[in-house]
């Protein structure tokens, strides 16, 4: 089976909203959300980016935000600011859930590429400690540091909420990226040191100006974990042409989005059946990126995802249906995984 390295997945956040569950969802799994372990074995899930995020209070799965996004057009408003007093407690139990599933055996932390092979090799998730959005770190960057000892290797400085480091991009449709106003100096200083301390940057849920900032600040590949085609499907949290000229000039890489409102020409959050806007995304994304540059990023267990894929035990199907759409096993398999962690590489080392 071809393994498949993801670029998004918010599972840890079940872990939080159940935490005295964690055995019977991540280990027995019960065939609820997106991920579990007999599922990710089924599917050939070798692994990928595991999220901390700080839910707003205001939840985001409020029906009424929910009947919005399937109603284009929409702009919804970016949640308040949370502060490091409040997500610092939160960001520390994600990665408290994430240290006890490595220490059932089933995953490890990874840091490097060369432990991501070994987790691999030895049929361990490979988990790379991400933070979406940068809330529990203050504008000191002291925890920064912290967090890099504990296994953080990758940080979006926002969610679709600004922080003290920047703004991020609201769900809005039809609309372009450029939403409002760049990095603040703190998050110049951020991007200068995740450089320093070789964190990868994630521009999803940037806006275009902070899109640009990093763009001229990082001396790092441009990487989106989880971010589609603009020309496709006009979402502000998709990428532009130029946007993904400029990824694909600075060889980074594009993680495909499974979320069905950021895949369907019409921004409607609805599932849908086959695989037609999938491959208009891919095709768009690797007419620009090229076939070195793009991979999967299904956001799972954070959004409402194609009613073919279904959850993570549906990878393969995806992947059969590139081939038949005259995708060579060679394209498939670093679609899957090989351009992550090839990616990785440019960014972290060797
Ligand atoms: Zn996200």
């Amino acid at each position: 089976m071809t393994p498949i390295f993801d670029g998004h997945n918010d599972f840890l956040l079940r872990l939080l909203r159940e935490p005295a569950r964690r055995e019977t969802l991540w280990l027995t799994g019960e065939g609820k959300g997106h991920i579990d372990l007999p599922r990710c074995r089924a599917g050939g899930f070798a692994g990928g980016f595991f999220a901390i995020y700080i839910p707003s209070p205001v939840a985001f799965d409020n029906p009424d935000l929910e009947a919005l996004m399937d109603n284009p057009p929409y702009g919804l408003p970016l949640p308040e600011l949370i502060g490091v007093d409040s997500a610092a407690p939160v960001a520390l139990a994600m990665a408290g859930h994430l240290m006890w599933m490595e220490r059932t055996g089933t995953l490890s932390i990874c840091r490097s590429v060369a432990d991501i092979r070994a987790a691999m090799a030895a049929g361990r998730i490979a988990a790379v400690m991400h933070m979406e959005g940068a809330e529990a770190i203050g504008a000191d960057l002291d925890a920064l540091h912290v967090w890099h000892a504990a296994g953080l290797r990758s940080l979006g400085p926002v969610w679709s909420r600004p922080t003290v480091f920047g703004h991020g991009v609201p769900f809005r449709f039809p609309s372009d990226p450029d939403t409002g106003e760049g990095l603040t100096e703190a998050g110049k200083r951020l991007v200068r040191e995740c450089n320093a301390l070789k964190i990868m940057i994630d521009l999803s849920h940037m806006n275009e100006r902070g899109f640009d900032d990093i763009a001229r600040i990082s001396d790092a590949p441009l990487v989106a974990t989880h971010s589609n085609a603009h020309a496709v499907t006009p979402s502000a949290r998709n990428l532009t042409d130029r946007q993904l000229a400029v990824i694909a000039e600075r060889r980074g890489m594009v993680g495909l989005n499974y979320a069905t409102v950021f895949l369907r020409a019409d921004g409607r959050k609805s599932p849908f059946a086959g695989w037609d806007p999938i491959l208009r995304h891919l095709d768009h994304l690797i007419g620009i990126l090229g076939e070195d540059h793009v991979g999967l990023g299904s956001d799972f267990d954070g959004a409402t995802v194609p009613s073919d894929i279904g959850d993570v035990a549906g990878n393969p199907r995806l992947l059969d249906a590139l081939r038949a759409h005259g995708f060579g096993n060679e394209l498939v398999e670093k679609i899957a995984w090989k351009n992550w962690l090839a990616v990785l590489e440019r960014t972290w080392g060797g």
